[in-house]
């Protein structure tokens, strides 16, 4: 069975296309500036040349069908036809507290996501964008929806809900939702693997850190709490993102003359490593810095490392306990000195990191010492497997 994967955003798609009789990657790419000057598309075949085709491209159906066209390509193509894709899944960032799983689209799903767009307006109306451009190209092909927030939805309320007035909660849906659900989700499952034991008999704590951060608490297989919040400006330090911080500054920053907009584009563009270290949100520019002596790298990176530990810290508390902490993203498979730098104030718990096992960079590894009571593990995420996985599923109901 093969399956496309989508990752629509506001001008650009990822995509890769997948054989789930193997979970091998057929071809991938990724389009660019959609509606922009400047438009490509790449191609990726899993092997063979990258090919480039700089075109104009109006809007996400352009790029679908030039990937399309790739795909099917006598020479360069890893399908012969249209028809060898069987499904289609998407991956949707917002499914508010309607979807707690993924679903096959349909009519009412569209009208949902569409209601529920308010709580995400930069991706889901990208993702809803990318939903009906292939649904224009394979009409007859099952289409999943995965979302980001799906896997957060077991949180407990105590831990959903703000302390703010009820009503909030029931005229607006403000709660926390949490993100990176498909990433957390996948390498909480590898992680049982890698330990092997049963994921319903295991206490996680996933660090995804990428330019986007979070940290989720995973018990029994379950999502019990997670650092992104209402929307993913919440809790670590992050690339350019704040994080957590006292909501009054708002409040205050308004008060000194600057708009809501430009509060929001303080918050999640200018801020965080970047804002700190005013250099880079880029962890491998900041390593640099910091080495040479540069003091607001440095800093940008142990407040990243004290933010991250201390919720971890928060996590082992909501769960009385913790077997293993897992790092993923960008960050957590790359990087040792950050992992070091987290797992620094962690030996109360009986985990001491191997320093040569921690030099390991994008492959799976145990990185503790083998007489380490909590195990720290490294994950390279892959939600394009996530999604497909779950689109082979349920296409498979229909
Ligand atoms: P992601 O959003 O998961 O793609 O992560 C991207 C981020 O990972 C980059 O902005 C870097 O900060 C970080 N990163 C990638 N490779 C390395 C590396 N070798 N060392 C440190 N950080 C890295």
């Amino acid at each position: 069975m093969k399956v496309l994967v989508i990752n629509a955003g506001s001008s650009s798609l990822k995509y890769q296309l997948l054989d789930m009789d193997t979970e091998k990657v057929l071809a991938k790419g990724l389009a660019e500036r959609i509606g922009i000057d400047g438009s490509n598309v790449s191609y990726q075949p899993a092997e063979g040349e990258k090919i480039v085709v700089e075109e104009p491209l109006k809007d996400h159906k352009d790029a679908l069908d030039i990937i399309i066209e790739k795909l099917t390509d006598p020479k360069v193509g890893v399908i012969e036809n249209i028809e060898e894709i069987d499904a289609v899944g998407h991956r949707t960032v917002h499914g508010g507290e309607e979807f707690a799983h993924s679903v096959l689209i349909d009519d009412a799903v569209i009208k949902t996501l569409e209601e529920v767009s308010e709580l995400a307006p930069l991706h889901n109306p990208a993702n809803l964008t990318g939903i009906r451009a292939m649904e224009e190209i394979l009409p007859d092909v099952p289409q999943v929806a995965v979302f980001d927030t799906a896997f957060h939805q077991t949180m407990p309320e105590y831990a959903y809900m703000y302390a703010l007035p009820y009503e909030l909660y029931e005229d607006y849906h403000i709660r926390k939702y949490g993100f990176h659900g498909t990433s957390h989700h996948y390498v909480a499952i590898e992680a049982a693997k890698l330990l092997g034991k049963p994921l319903e008999d295991l206490k996680l704590i996933t660090c995804h850190l990428g330019n986007g951060g979070s940290v989720t608490a995973v018990q029994n297989g379950k999502s019990v709490d997670t650092s992104m919040g209402f929307t993913p400006l919440a809790g670590i330090e992050m690339g350019t993102r704040s994080g957590d911080i006292d909501p009054s500054i708002v409040i205050y920053l308004q008060g000194k003359g600057y708009s809501a907009e430009e509060v929001s584009t303080i918050l999640n563009n200018k801020s965080g490593a970047f804002g700190v270290s005013g250099i880079s949100s880029d962890f491998r520019d900041l390593e640099d810095a910091a080495e040479k002596g540069n003091r607001r790298a440095k800093l940008a990176l142990d407040i990243f490392d004290y933010r991250v530990r201390c919720t971890i810290g928060a996590y082992v508390a909501a769960m009385d306990g913790v077997d293993a902490i897992v790092f993923t993203g960008g960050i957590g498979e790359n990087a040792p000195t950050t992992r070091e730098g987290v797992c620094k104030g962690l030996s109360y718990l009986g985990l001491t990191i191997d320093p040569q096992a921690n030099q390991v960079r994008g492959k799976n590894a145990v990185i503790t010492t083998p007489d380490s009571k909590v195990k720290v593990l490294v994950i390279p995420t892959n939600e394009e497997l996530m999604i497909a996985r779950d689109t082979v599923e349920l296409s498979e109901k229909k």
